[in-house]
């Protein structure tokens, strides 16, 4: 009820991506390929420039290319992983400044991530109480922030889901007295609190979601200089569905924000977390359709992209718009229901799916073999969970930048496949 509700439509044709035709776009490059718009990343960034700190949940789309992209755009990152903080410096962030630029997400630490946090002296988001001892062994007198789980939860999918007791994520709310003991045996101060829970469009969720930090953070006292509010800013994938009202959404954690600042008497900085929201909707796959067949009622499209390249549809049943471009420029008029599908040995290969697998079909134009078939609003969660199952080469990546394509990753080879591999000999 408090969300926008958008005009968004989802056109089933499409000629151009960032004003370059499509049909460029793959002679260049080839197909499978993800394409992204600069652009939209801009206006992304820009639509939450109210808050003090945007990190970038670099998770949903991990490429140095983009990642420089938003370092210049004011942008700081979050990073998971091992792999994740040595991207961040690959793409200039530092180990230090104000706000920290890589800070260290997680509910465990490996061995890898640990030697790399303590190398760079790097802030870190604890998401279980063990790793509160095992930073204080390595790091005694260090900054830290708790991610606090505050007992609910709010998620598209039991899978996404981010809070709650069926959640693996975070600090239980009730043990966050024990941490502050723990923490104290190593001398690391609580610094900043933060909650992923993702609230979709439901802003009386988001006001419960802020009830909790407020009180956590009251429980913690006036070492917190910093709250985050996390990601799970919601995207458009279909007709129907809507972003969050970003000034409603600003202005209910700003209101929890000041209540701190008032109580503890100094600046408590707000930094919101988005993966999806940045990057969702500046990103396009673009397929070839290979084949056309039809089994009993259903019509097939098979394209050269599968769920090793976008798996959100077999993972999640998720939705993604699709759009079709004709090889030769010439017009698509009528349309017709059909299924989607990948190049796979695996029934599970398609991209018209519902959460529980079952095949479903899109109404889309009439094609022909070596037309173009675009899976929209895949910039999020898409190239990062590409696998090379089947032996399939990874896709590029291109990056539209005032209207120049530029490769930020070129397509994998053979070599590239068999890189760490041996006979054994
Ligand atoms: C995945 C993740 C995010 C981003 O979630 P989106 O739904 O993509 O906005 C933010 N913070 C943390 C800790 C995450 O794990």
């Amino acid at each position: 009820m408090n969300a926008i509700a958008t005009e968004t439509s989802f056109p089933t044709t499409r000629e151009n991506i960032a004003g370059i035709p499509i049909r460029d776009i793959a002679k260049k490059f080839g197909t499978p390929t993800y394409v992204y718009d600069a652009n939209v990343i801009a206006q992304k960034v820009n639509d939450l420039k109210q808050f003090d700190v945007i990190r970038f949940a670099q998770k949903a789309c991990s490429n140095i290319g983009i990642l420089n992209r938003l370092r210049q755009h004011g942008v700081v990152v979050d990073a998971v992983s091992a792999g994740e903080i040595q991207r961040a410096f690959a793409a200039g962030y530092t180990a230090h400044g104000t706000p920290h630029q890589v800070v260290y997400t997680a509910d465990i630490f490996d061995q890898a991530a640990l030697d790399l946090i303590v190398k760079n002296r790097l802030h870190v988001n604890v998401g279980s109480p063990s790793m509160i001892d095992q930073l204080g062994e390595v790091l005694p007198g260090h900054d830290i922030t708790l991610r606090i789980n505050p007992g609910f939860g709010h998620g598209h999918s039991r899978k996404t889901n981010t809070g709650g007791s069926g959640s693996k994520h975070g600090i239980w709310h009730e043990q966050v007295d024990e941490c502050l003991i723990r923490a104290d045996r190593y001398g690391l101060t609580v610094t900043g609190l933060h909650m992923h829970i993702g609230s979709g469009t439901d802003l009386e969720h988001l006001a419960h979601v802020c009830g909790a930090m407020e009180k956590t953070a009251r429980s913690v006292g006036r070492t917190i200089t910093t709250i985050s509010a996390g990601g799970g800013l919601p995207v458009p994938y279909r007709v129907g569905q809507s972003y969050v009202d970003i000034a409603q959404y600003y202005s209910l954690w700003d209101a929890t924000r000041q209540r701190l600042q008032n109580e503890f008497g100094h600046a408590v900085s707000l930094e919101i977390e988005p993966g999806r929201y940045l990057v969702a909707e500046s990103g396009y796959l673009v397929a070839e359709i290979r084949a056309i067949k039809q089994m009993g009622e259903n019509t097939y499209y098979l394209v050269d992209a599968g769920f090793n390249d976008l798996a959100r549809p077999i993972l999640y049943g998720a939705y993604h718009p699709i759009s079709i471009a004709s090889r030769d420029g010439r017009a698509l008029t009528s349309t017709h229901p059909v299924v989607i599908g990948g190049p796979l040995c695996e029934s599970g290969d398609i991209f018209t799916q519902d959460e529980g697998g079952y095949v479903s079909s899109r109404e889309l134009p009439v094609a022909q073999i070596g037309d173009y078939l675009i899976l929209e609003v895949a910039g999020a969660y898409g190239f990062v969970m590409a696998s090379n199952y089947n032996s399939k080469f990874r896709a590029p990546e291109v990056l539209i930048e005032n209207g120049k394509m530029l490769e930020i990753r070129r397509r994998e080879t053979f070599a590239d496949l068999i890189a760490a591999e041996s006979l054994g000999n």
